[in-house]
């Protein structure tokens, strides 16, 4: 993944290197995740990392759920990873792997450890497990079960798996060094007793391995050559170097971390997510106030925005946090000719065109995009009745205001210059109708050039127009407040999610499916709701405004 700029990540410079020395002739890469939750957009940088890397050497990119933890793992979450990978364009091909089908492997290296006199079985309880385990200014303390035979312990570890033990009674641990400075390193547990069915393996396990120890083999069995993860496991390295050196494997995997992928003032950690869906704060993990794939793809965000993205934010060994602002670039600059300009009034007021004849209809030509012809043309009914969008009408309009008031005169866009002369208000006094005449000569593409209008401002035809429903959308989480409260809760922002129920979009728009996406012109680009989107029921959500601060950081 060449960066804009052109040079070369650490993790490329890495691995041509290890190509230069010849140490691997086939650059293998995976995406390890657990099951036990939707994929984010963090795991999206990871994803094309991973699948980018790959690619970029003609090498081979693996999927493999790291299942090892059967206490949260579900198939439900299996299922939704896969579907998101191959949404975000990830082909792992053929190798579809669990980490779970290596249960036996990992069994065999435990004994391998054990028969090297490098692990033994511990019984101390998890309390004296950490008080042994000393601090980060002292060392630890051996384990007084440490010093067991190669027998016994081959024997007890056998035990542990025909399940004479209860949980957290014995455990199997590596010996490495109770005074190392690394933490990690002294003695860490490496297999578990846990009588739990794995959505997998079922009940044929009782004892499980620690990610530690799994991780590392998984990735030895499979080939990889380079084992790309994030900061937080730095300090797990040289555990993951020592179970790959002690079990000897001839063309061991390397450990590499990169920064995770952060947004600013955005909730991405999966345990927030989890706990907003869990707590019926959303509506599920799609809900598209999310940063779940799911969720980004229900609000209508491609697999080439988020590629974009990730692209954009670069790889690096520091913690950064990106601006949510530049997700919203990258959406925009997709789908901004990609995809046709459509008129939608969200907050629908009634133009009745005096001087147009009642019952007739005309069909107006529209560029769909007209910065991109191949986009094509529609025809749009035009009529005496029409909505126009509440705002574009102001009986007192302040200075500067170019829409329509009284004795103005607008362009009603792919149409005619209309003129308000009159309006009607109910018994409240609230305007209902807006009342104009309309000139024939002005009409669009007709090269009229007699006079000008400030103001453009677009319609549905009346008798034409769809109902639909809008959903906007904002920061699910109030960012002048904070994201965190002081006890870690999320500070909701109440106004996340507006629904306009009595929307109108144009005729054209009739048969949206979900997903489909379009530019409602002036109000942003949309998309229709994969969840509630039904045939005679449009609804719309919206993916991002057209309006933007954002600026690319240097480059382009
Ligand atoms: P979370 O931090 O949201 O709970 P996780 O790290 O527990 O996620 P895993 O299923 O273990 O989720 O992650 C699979 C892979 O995705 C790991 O290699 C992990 O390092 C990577 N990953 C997770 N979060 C991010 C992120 N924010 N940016 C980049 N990579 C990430
Ligand atoms: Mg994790």
């Amino acid at each position: 993944m060449e960066n804009e700029t052109g040079s070369r990540n650490f993790i490329e410079q890495i691995i041509d290197q290890d190509i230069a020395e010849g140490h691997c002739p086939v650059v293998r890469t995976r995406f390890p995740p657990e099951p036990n939750g939707y994929l984010h957009i963090g795991h999206a940088k990871s994803i094309l990392l991973n699948y980018g890397l790959a690619q970029q050497y003609g090498g081979k990119f693996n999927m493999r759920f790291d299942d090892t933890n059967p206490t949260k793992e579900k198939v439900e979450f299996v299922e939704s990873i896969k579907e998101d990978i191959k949404w975000l364009g990830a082909d792992w091909e053929d190798r579809l792997f669990f980490a779970s089908d290596y249960f036996e492997q990992m069994y065999e290296a435990a004994g391998k450890l054990i028969r090297k006199g490098k692990a033994y079985v511990c019984d101390l309880t998890p309390e004296e497990i950490r008080e042994y385990r000393g601090t980060l200014t002292e060392p630890g303390k051996d384990s007084p079960y440490r010093n067991r035979s190669i027998e016994e312990n081959l024997a007890l570890f056998e035990d542990m798996r025909k399940g004479k033990y209860k949980d957290g009674e014995k455990v199997l641990r590596a010996k490495i060094d109770m005074a190392s400075p690394n933490m990690n390193m002294r003695d860490p547990i490496i297999y578990r007793v846990a009588h739990m069915t794995h959505h997998n393996t079922g009940d044929k396990w009782c004892i499980y391995p620690m990610y530690d120890f799994a991780h590392p083999i998984e990735d030895a069995i499979e080939g990889i050559t380079h084992s790309i993860c994030t900061l937080e496991f730095e300090d797990h390295r040289p555990l993951y170097d020592w179970v790959v050196r002690e079990l000897e494997y001839e063309n061991p995997p390397k450990q590499i971390e990169f920064a995770k992928l952060y947004l600013t003032n955005v909730v991405t950690g999966k345990r927030y997510i989890k706990k907003l869906v869990e707590e019926g704060i959303v509506d599920g993990w799609d809900d598209p106030r999310l940063v779940s794939i799911a969720a980004l793809r229900r609000r209508g965000f491609t697999p080439e925005s988020i590629q974009r993205f990730v692209e954009l934010c670069g790889v690096s060994k520091s913690n950064s946090s990106a601006d949510y602002a530049m997700l919203e670039y990258c959406i925009r600059e997709d789908l901004k000719l990609k995809r046709p300009r459509m008129m939608a009034v969200l907050d629908p007021i009634k133009l009745i065109i005096d001087n147009y004849p009642e019952g007739e209809v005309e069909y107006l030509d529209a560029d769909n995009n007209l910065e991109n012809e191949a986009l094509g043309k529609r025809k749009i009914p035009f009529c005496r009745e029409l909505y126009i969008e509440r705002e574009d009408f102001m009986e007192v309009p302040p200075k500067k205001y170019f829409r329509l008031f009284p004795g103005n005169e607008v362009r009603l866009m792919h149409a005619y210059f209309v003129k308000c002369e009159s309006i009607t208000k109910d018994e409240n006094g609230n305007v209902i109708e807006v009342h104009c005449t309309y000139d024939p000569e002005t009409k669009a593409g007709s090269g009229f050039t007699g006079r000008k209008v400030k103001g453009t401002i677009h319609w549905v035809p009346a008798p034409f127009a769809v109902p639909a429903q809008v959903r906007l959308y904002e920061n699910i989480v109030d960012e002048e407040l904070g994201v965190y409260n002081e006890d870690g809760s999320l500070n909701l922002n109440p106004n996340s999610l507006t629904i306009l129920e009595h929307c109108y979009v144009e005729p054209a728009l009739a048969e949206a499916k979900a997903y489909d996406s379009f530019q409602f012109v002036r109000q942003g680009f949309f998309c229709g709701d994969a969840r509630d989107l039904k045939p005679g029921k449009l609804v719309f959500n919206r993916i991002v405004s057209l309006k933007s601060s954002y600026k690319l950081p240097s480059a382009n």
